[in-house]
């Protein structure tokens, strides 16, 4: 049976491990979380010394993840998105979330001074968003709200359904 793959972006703090998992746990997709993939295996390249944190080995994540995504069924999440090949995903989300909500869950995982105003404002400039419009086919790009709880089970429910409807339309 063919089934979708699906990513998850947007600025840290957005809600993409919350409902990547949830969704894994309501349906048999597989959940990927590239920052502990790559932590995992040490994929890195370097460190950035003004962000004091390591560098991303595209290429060697890529292969990593490679033999799954071609057999489908994959949720993958992280917060960039442009060097994932683009065949890979068959719908990408992008959650959204307003600066005071965001700000509070960036304070309350510890996040201070520069890298929380620098997160806060790549939302407020959609870097997300765009970096995912200009790496895929617009239509195949979604933005859901992610503030409230409400929002939250609202998206759940709406990636099931059409998780269902894509594996009945394409088996
Ligand atoms: P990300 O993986 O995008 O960094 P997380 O899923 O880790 O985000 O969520 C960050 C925090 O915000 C968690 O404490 C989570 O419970 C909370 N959160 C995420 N989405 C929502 C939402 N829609 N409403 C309320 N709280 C949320
Ligand atoms: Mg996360």
């Amino acid at each position: 049976m063919r089934r979708p793959n699906l990513l998850i972006t947007g600025t840290p703090g957005v809600g993409k491990t919350t409902l990547g998992k949830e969704i894994a746990a309501r349906t048999d997709l597989t959940y990927i979380n590239v920052g502990d993939l790559a932590k995992a295996g040490t994929l890195y390249e370097g460190f950035d010394e003004e962000y004091e944190c390591p560098i991303l080995d595209e290429d060697r994540v890529i292969d990593e993840i490679e033999d799954k995504m071609s057999n489908g069924g994959v949720i993958v999440d992280y917060h960039s998105c442009d060097f994932f090949p683009e065949r890979w995903f068959d719908i990408v989300f992008v959650l959204r979330t307003e600066n005071s909500f965001l700000y509070d869950r960036l304070e309350s995982r510890g996040y201070k001074g520069k890298k929380l105003q620098d997160n806060i404002q790549c939302e407020i400039f959609q870097t997300a968003y765009e970096e995912a419009m200009s790496s895929y086919k617009e239509e195949i790009v979604h933005q859901l709200s992610s503030n409230t709880p409400e929002d939250m089970e609202r998206n759940l429910d709406q990636i099931i359904q059409w998780i269902e409807q894509w594996i009945k339309d394409n088996n």
